[in-house]
């Protein structure tokens, strides 16, 4: 939980740290002015182009981006919904900050999903009191977006949030060409866990393991998320398929190093989880659903094969 608990704190408090802005313009004038109002206040970072703005989106997000709607080449209007169509980037608030304005450019602009519109030349009075408030919104939003995705029971994420990041990570890895590895375990005789020691004992040991299995992801973007009654999944960005089965055997020895009596178990003494790897190739394609279900896949055969083992395959 203490992770969890640390980014609660970092999001309630504006002070832990500062927020990223990226102002996009093609005039270098511009974004200087911008810069000059902000740089006092938040970090920020500057692209004078459509392409550039989105892969720096892509690769860092920022919490607001600032854009000018007349550019070369792509327009502000089309990175605005570039923005809004991929899942890693839709929740970026997005400010319209252009020249001319008339009623139907700000329709247009925020029909592309725009958060708000400001017109040049800029007061700075004014765009600074917008952009604080939009990034206070944010801060809101991503605060809720966290609570409604944490597992109430283990404190670590829960299947929607699980869902939505395996998405995410999978369009990452393709675009960046990365591979990417899913882990899936099930608790070996759960049911006689419960039934022997009681729910609450159960309940408990759900506790232990997903304690067990955070403490033993090392990566900042490796996630853990309960997937289901006594199952868990771990989704490792950048991990080829060999690590990720080195990960797999630790987290399998590091539950049953945890000793958490099992008296009923046909495993060992101790409860154990059976685990199942599928991997991504760099250049491999694939989609979220075909990666899950070799997961599982290889978690029933792991069952299988004795449970207390590690199964995997890589995607084809
Ligand atoms: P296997 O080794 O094949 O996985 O057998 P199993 O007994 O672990 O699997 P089964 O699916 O038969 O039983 C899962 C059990 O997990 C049944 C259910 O009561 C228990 N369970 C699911 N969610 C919770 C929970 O939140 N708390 C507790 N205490 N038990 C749970
Ligand atoms: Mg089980
Ligand atoms: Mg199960």
């Amino acid at each position: 939980m203490q992770q969890d608990q640390d980014t609660l704190t970092t999001l309630l408090d504006p002070a832990t740290s500062k927020a990223r802005l990226l102002v996009v313009d093609d005039q270098p004038t511009n974004i200087q002015v911008m810069y000059q109002i902000f740089a006092g206040e938040y970090q920020v970072f500057m692209a004078t182009g459509g392409q550039q703005a989105l892969d720096f989106c892509h690769r860092t997000p920022p919490d607001l981006v600032l854009l000018d709607i007349v550019m070369p080449g792509m327009d502000g209007y089309e990175v605005c919904a570039a923005l809004k169509a991929a899942p890693d980037t839709r929740d970026i608030p997005v400010i319209f900050v252009t020249a001319h304005t008339d009623a139907a450019q700000e329709t247009r602009g925020l029909e592309a999903g725009a958060v708000d519109f400001i017109s040049k030349p800029v007061n700075p009075a004014v765009v600074r009191a917008r952009v604080r408030t939009q990034l206070t919104l944010k801060r809101q939003s991503d605060l809720m977006r966290r609570l409604v995705f944490l597992d109430g029971l283990t404190g670590v994420f829960n299947r929607r949030y699980f869902d939505q990041q395996l998405a995410t990570e999978m369009a990452r890895a393709m675009r960046a060409q990365k591979p990417l590895a899913l882990i899936m375990l099930d608790v070996d005789f759960f049911k006689r866990f419960n039934d022997r020691y009681g729910h609450q004992a159960g309940d408990d040991c759900l506790r232990q393991v997903a304690q067990t299995l955070k403490e033993s992801l090392r990566r900042p973007a490796d996630l853990v998320a309960r997937y289901g009654g006594e199952e868990f999944v771990c989704v490792l960005p950048e991990t080829d398929f060999d690590d990720a089965m080195s990960l797999a055997r630790e987290l399998e020895a590091h539950v049953r190093q945890k000793g958490i009596r099992h008296e009923y178990s046909d495993v060992a003494a101790v409860v154990t989880v059976s685990l199942g790897v599928a991997g991504l190739a760099a250049s491999a394609s694939g989609d979220a659903a075909a990666l899950l279900a070799l997961a599982d896949a290889q978690l029933y055969l792991a069952k299988n094969s004795g449970r207390g083992c590690v199964r995997g395959q890589s995607l084809p």
